[in-house]
């Protein structure tokens, strides 16, 4: 039996269907289905993916050859039901080429419009429209897409100047014009001539003038362009195997610019901005679809309600609005019923809301194509739970129908959509923490809190961030810096906090001492405005309004969708009773990760701090320890009330003891008082605990095991604090975490020090608390031996910052200088300290787990790094069997939708 090459469709029939995207792609498959539920389309074929393999195997002719009769077939089909003939002077037919893989590859291969013109046709087409310009604008884009495309002359290089574009500015220099719509029908004429020159100039042959020779021509691009560097590139990123092929649809072209019975437009079947279950959309009667988008004409509303409510908003008033921009309701009614049916019948067959594009032909109705919409994070939460209580979908589907990342949307302040599309951004950074910040620029932590003391809103602008800047941090709308990657100080202690922050804008030259920031030529001093965006790394120039985020009750339905199907369980990463309310508010069940270091730094707590480390001696240290002893305890009483009845992971200090003491000449001053030595003496302990690479040096536990006291001190604080809460009948579980291990020793004996300090404290008071000692795992080493690890540790928790860190030999804080370049030339898909890198990184975590549970089946292993709240991240940490993931309380709603995600797909 001959086999099936072309698959036609039109007037209700297809010899396809929406199951067969494998043979017709998605955009063929998409075609004969609609065709078969009674859309009207504009007819036409499909030639299929397994053509494209022959394509490869057998080479052009032989393949043109076999497909030969089929597409003559298809287009005669074609002409049939147009009424209309291919390549006819009189009555022509246009057909539009394009192609169509399985899975859909944005920009594969351009579009061709209006294939089938030549110097004869086009005058057919020009008695047809009655419309010169259209005619000759239309002919005159298509040789330059063919040309392009087919021909191949678009140029490799995007810096080179595409021939087609250099003529257009040529011409429009010489008659004084800026704009291509401002161009004569005869300087059109003249474009095509010019185009048809560049052509033989540069390939040496005419332009094809036999419509079949170019529909040939175009058929056989689309299968070059499955090959081209592009796709290639594509296919390697998105794991699509060349086998898979692309397939090429023909369809007859429709005009919406055939008079007062012709109009074109798109439609969506609910409101992609809010969600809400209303038919909306823009039209333009007697305009071609580039019209509407164009900007040159105002397009109309679809539906009378839309109308009436672009007229408010627009100042227009009804007498105005029904004479120049009635609604399409209003104006078309019948092809309005048509549309508003068949816009609902598609809804309901796609099971999703649809974004539509059409054009009416002397009052008949095509729909050019359809698609599931897309929509704001807002809307994607309302929809899909609208469709469920419709009983259109069912639970699962509608988890599937949020991305978890969009939530974000949802709990931040987002920038009013009017306001930002007059802004003008300046410069760019990683988009550290998501939301929308608006204020005045101030550089220091001191004069953050005056100014807001004072009323100011400010962005906080550092070239990069420690944790002397918490207290500006925590009073900025948002925080931007020069310097730094996804996991550096500001982009963490920004997310924890919920607040905006854009980090590692390389761009930006800041001068301390002078207070100003300057990007390129702009100067900007204290005081002056500027916004930032965290979800995309945009700065911007001035004030851009903010609209605060409201949580739904469509948002909460979900939420507790979600935890009906989860295994993997979502704590938080908190320092302060109030992160960790937010987070359990947002449904966290526990604190993956307490960071004891932020609970140094404020007023008579930085004072005992440095004490401590310029002390010289244990007795020194032990005394200024006993001093910080009530404030952590205080603290650890704070959270442990506010997760009553959770567990609580607190990990012993981490950073290392420089970034404590004073660097300037005021604080070492003040410092040398207190402690009655010398500024000298201050100064030279401040210079001996300077390090070459802090990242690598003396911190986590290489603190605790030279300074055992300390970690002495930490226990008593946590062991103590929950004995009081127990005395109130509030439930603590303590989980006491050592950091930055490599080697079981270091954790033995950290251990023991807890143990014993523990054992000490329980004596004494005659009461006890139930606690674990636990590890990170963050050194590669760790993870390498974590079965002898095990063979100690009661839990694990991956800080895949540290690992990414140490396992790709990226620093954490500089990796924005070289990120942007690897990205561009894509050495990396994406920064690992977002995604966490499932490949090498991902490795250790699931080596270090099994490892570890082959010691201690039962091991309780968590990750507390940022990729805890990364949709495809939490989802490993589900496939390699983690008890939970850790994250920021705002990211907590989006790790517990992905971890339903995960847990569904299985
Ligand atoms: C980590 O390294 O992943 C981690 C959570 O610890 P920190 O970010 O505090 O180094
Ligand atoms: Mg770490």
């Amino acid at each position: 039996m001959n086999k099936k090459r072309v698959y036609t469709f039109g007037n209700g029939k297809a010899e396809g269907q929406a199951n067969m995207k494998n043979l017709l792609g998605g955009k063929g498959a998409n075609l004969a289905e609609m065709n078969l539920i009674g859309v009207p389309v504009p007819p036409g074929f499909t030639i299929t993916t397994e053509v494209c393999s022959e394509y490869y195997e057998l080479g052009r002719d032989k393949v043109v050859s076999l497909l030969q009769e089929d597409v003559k077939n298809a287009i005669a089909n074609i002409e049939q039901l147009m009424n209309a003939t291919f390549g006819d002077i009189e009555n022509p037919l246009l057909v539009s080429v394009r192609s169509g893989a399985r899975a859909s590859m944005p920009g594969m291969m351009d579009t061709i419009l209006n294939l089938g013109l030549n110097d004869d046709v086009v005058e057919g087409l020009i008695r047809k429209t009655n419309n010169p310009r259209f005619a000759w604008d239309s002919y005159r884009r298509f040789v330059q897409m063919y040309g392009d495309v087919v021909l191949g002359m678009k140029p490799v290089n995007k810096e080179d100047i595409d021939p087609f574009e250099e003529i257009i500015e040529e011409l429009k220099e010489e008659r004084g014009v800026k704009l291509d719509n401002e161009l004569s029908v005869d300087d059109l004429k003249l474009l095509v001539s010019k185009f048809k020159k560049a052509v033989k100039n540069q390939t040496g042959h005419d332009f094809p003038t036999s419509a079949y020779d170019q529909l040939w021509g175009a058929i056989c691009a689309v299968f070059d362009s499955w090959m081209n560097d592009r796709a290639i590139l594509y296919r390697k990123m998105e794991g699509i195997p060349a086998e898979w092929g692309t397939a090429v649809n023909v369809q007859a072209m429709v005009f919406g610019n055939m008079g007062e019975t012709s109009a074109t437009g798109v439609c969506f079947s609910r409101d992609a901005g809010s969600g809400e279950d209303l038919f909306n959309g823009e039209y333009l009667i007697n305009a071609q679809g580039e019209d509407v988008v164009a900007g040159i004409r105002t397009p109309q509303q679809i539906t009378k309600v839309g109308s009436q409510r672009w007229a408010e908003l627009a100042c227009v008033s009804e007498e105005e609005r029904l004479a120049k921009y009635p609604s399409m309701e209003e104006a078309m009614p019948s092809i309005y019923a048509e549309l508003d049916a068949l816009q609902t019948k598609l809804e309901n067959h796609y099971k999703d809301m649809q974004d539509m594009e059409f054009t009416v032909q002397e009052g008949k109705l095509w729909f050019l194509q359809t698609r599931n919409g897309k929509r704001t994070g807002f809307a994607m939460v309302k929809i899909a739970m609208d469709l469920l209580r419709e009983g259109m979908i069912d639970e699962k589907t509608a988890l599937f129908r949020v991305e978890p990342n969009k939530l974000d949307e949802l709990l931040h302040p987002v920038f009013d959509k009017k306001a930002l599309k007059v802004a003008s951004v300046i410069a760019k950074g990683l988009p550290a923490s998501p939301g929308a910040a608006t204020g005045q620029i101030v550089f220091f932590a001191d004069d953050a809190a005056e100014w807001h003391a004072k009323g100011h809103k400010v962005i906080m602008v550092r070239i990069e961030t420690s944790p002397e800047d918490l207290a500006g941090m925590a009073v900025a709308q948002g925080i931007l810096t020069a310097r730094g990657g996804m996991t550096s100080h500001a982009a963490v202690v920004a997310r924890g906090m919920g607040k905006c922050c854009v980090s590692g804008a390389g761009a930006l030259k800041i001068d301390y001492k002078n207070k100003t920031m300057q990007v390129g030529d702009l100067v900007l001093k204290e005081g002056d405005y500027i916004s930032l965006n965290g979800s995309n790394g945009e700065v911007y120039l001035g004030q851009i309004q903010t609209k605060e985020a409201e949580l739904s009750d469509d948002f909460r339905e979900l939420m507790t969708l979600a935890d009906k199907y989860t295994k993997l369980k979502v704590r938080t990463n908190a320092d302060t009773p109030c992160d960790a309310q937010i987070a359990r508010n947002f449904g966290a069940v526990g604190i993956g990760l307490c960071r004891t270091e932020h609970m140094f730094f404020e007023g008579e707590k930085i004072k005992a701090m440095r004490e401590m480390i310029l002390s010289e001696d244990t007795e020194g240290r032990v005394k200024a320890l006993s001093k910080i002893l009530p404030y952590q305890q205080a603290d650890f009483k704070g959270i442990f009330r506010a997760m009553d009845g959770c567990p609580v992971t607190v990990r012993l200090l981490d950073p290392p003891l420089h970034e404590f003491v004073p660097h300037d000449l005021k604080g070492q001053e003040d410092m040398a008082a207190m402690m009655g030595v010398s500024v000298k003496k201050i100064q030279e302990r401040v210079e001996s605990l300077s390090e070459q690479n802090p990242m690598l040096g003396h911190r986590g536990c290489r603190l605790g095991n030279t300074y055992p006291e300390i970690t002495e001190m930490q226990t008593l604080a946590i062991l103590g604090a929950a004995l009081e809460l127990k005395a109130e009948g509030i439930h603590t579980y303590p989980e006491i975490m050592v950091p930055l291990i490599g080697n079981v020793v270091e954790f033995q004996q950290q251990e023991a020090v807890i143990r014993t300090t523990a054992e000490k404290l329980f004596a004494e008071k005659g009461d006890s608390i139930e606690f674990t000692v636990g590890t990170m795992i963050e050194v590669p080493r760790a993870a390498l031996t974590a079965d002898k690890v095990a063979s100690s540790a009661e839990f694990f928790s991956f800080g895949t910052n540290d690992l990414t860190q140490m396992t790709f030999g990226y620093s954490r804080d500089d990796i924005a200088s070289f990120l942007p370049v690897y990205l561009d030339k894509k050495i990396l898909q994406v920064d690992p300290f977002q995604v966490l890198d499932q490949e090498g990184v991902g490795q250790l975590v699931r080596m270090a787990t099994e490892k570890g549970r082959s010691i201690r089946p039962d091991l309780k292993c968590g990750i507390c790094g940022e990729h805890g709240g990364e949709p495809s991240s939490v989802k490993f940490c589900h496939r390699v069997g983690l008890n939970y993931v850790s994250c920021s309380p705002f990211r907590v709603p989006i790790a517990r939708l992905a971890a339903a995600q995960a847990a569904i797909e299985g």
